[in-house]
């Protein structure tokens, strides 16, 4: 018997068993990761509960974990020279993994990728080589995966925000175009929010504004400490009057909606951005229908409204140095760390089921410990 991998199993909604596979063999073309952490999003939380049906990602047995940092414990010649990492190197590894060769891949939107793979939510642990996902000891890296050389000084907690963080890169900066001296709505202080405030100064932005709810207070003081100008509770004030308040009549540049659920943030970003603004609609908004929009200010203001999915290779790159260079502040975003055989109470933590005094923004599997 070879070394074996320790993995968390998703086998049913709720329902972990924690299971050992046998480490696979590599060839020239793959490699094997030993995972060294995998952040936590609301969509670990949903497949953790059976929520995602008629999705894609409705898959079990599952080994979940789509957020993956660790070191390249083997690697094939091939997969060395193509990935540029070696032995030992620690890296990030994107959750997708694109065929390369379907229409969407050839042009340049890798995150549409017809094939649907990708680790911790779109591969079944009954295929071999079974390690694919991120709350485990070792993970299989296929030939087509996306693989990001990582420094290896940074801390563990800061670096498993790179996931969010090149969310927030390809959202705010790529697509929103968020630029030196602009004025930034962010709806929403979740994690992808807060890192939007850091993208959004790295950027060169004069005026952040970040709203939320009252039972937000904590979030929305971190979007202080990070660089957000200012702070609006939409259950208590308008969100519309303050923002034009903020900007001096003018509307802001540029609207990132990353809020869950709520419609009201897209109604009013119309009313909010500027006449020739961006808004970017990342938060799903469980497929309500929009109640309240007027369609036509989209026209009579020459708005964009552009709806975003995930990240990008350019985005992950991009990603890295940014966490590096706020790595004192994001470190306070980190707010819990659980070992494989506690995934669940760290989903449970995640979902607020069980709250310990200490407010949870980023919680991260440690695969090491
Ligand atoms: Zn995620
Ligand atoms: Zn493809």
């Amino acid at each position: 018997m070879g070394e074996q991998a320790h993995a968390a199993v998703l086998i049913g909604p709720r329902q972990f068993e924690f299971r050992d596979f046998l480490i696979p063999e590599i060839t020239e073309d793959d490699g094997l990761l030993r995972v060294e952490a995998a952040g936590l999003c609301g969509t670990d939380y949903e497949q953790f509960g059976g929520h995602l049906k008629n999705t894609p990602w409705d898959i079990r047995p599952i080994i979940p974990g789509h957020e993956i940092q660790g070191w390249i414990e083997k690697i094939g010649a091939n997969a060395s020279r193509r990935w540029r990492v070696k032995e030992g190197d620690r890296v990030i590894v994107e959750a997708s993994i694109p065929c390369g060769k379907c229409y969407q891949c050839q042009n340049g939107r890798a995150v549409l990728c017809s094939a649907g793979m990708g680790y911790g939510l779109r591969i079944s642990s009954e295929r071999p080589p079974h390690l694919w996902g991120g709350y485990a000891t070792h993970m299989y890296l296929h030939p087509q995966a996306n693989v990001h050389r990582a420094p290896d000084s940074m801390r563990r907690d800061v670096l498993s925000l790179c996931n969010p963080m090149s969310n927030a890169v390809r959202w705010g900066y790529e697509r929103g175009g968020i630029g030196m001296g602009d004025a930034v709505l962010i709806c929403g202080p979740g994690q992808r929010g807060l890192l939007a405030v850091v993208v959004a100064k790295a950027a060169g932005a004069k005026l952040i504004i970040v709203t939320g709810t009252s039972q937000d207070r904590f979030r929305l003081e971190q979007a202080k400490l990070l660089g957000a100008h200012a702070t609006i509770v939409v259950d208590e004030e308008d969100p519309i009057a303050r923002a034009k308040d903020l900007t001096g009549n003018f509307g802001v540049d540029v609207v990132l909606d990353v809020s869950a659920g709520s419609i009201e943030p897209l109604v009013q970003a119309v009313e909010i951005v500027r006449p020739g603004g961006r808004i970017i609609l990342a938060g799903l908004k469980n497929r309500r229908t929009l109640e309240g929009l007027v369609a036509d200010k989209l026209i009579l203001k020459e708005i964009t409204l552009e709806g975003v999915l995930s990240s990008s290779w350019s985005a992950f790159d991009q990603a890295i140095p940014l966490l590096g260079r706020y790595e004192k502040e994001l470190a306070q975003l980190c707010t819990h760390a659980y070992s494989i055989d506690n995934s669940e109470k760290a989903l449970r933590v995640l979902g607020r089921e069980i709250i310990d005094g200490h407010e949870a923004i980023h919680i991260h599997i440690d695969c090491v410990s």
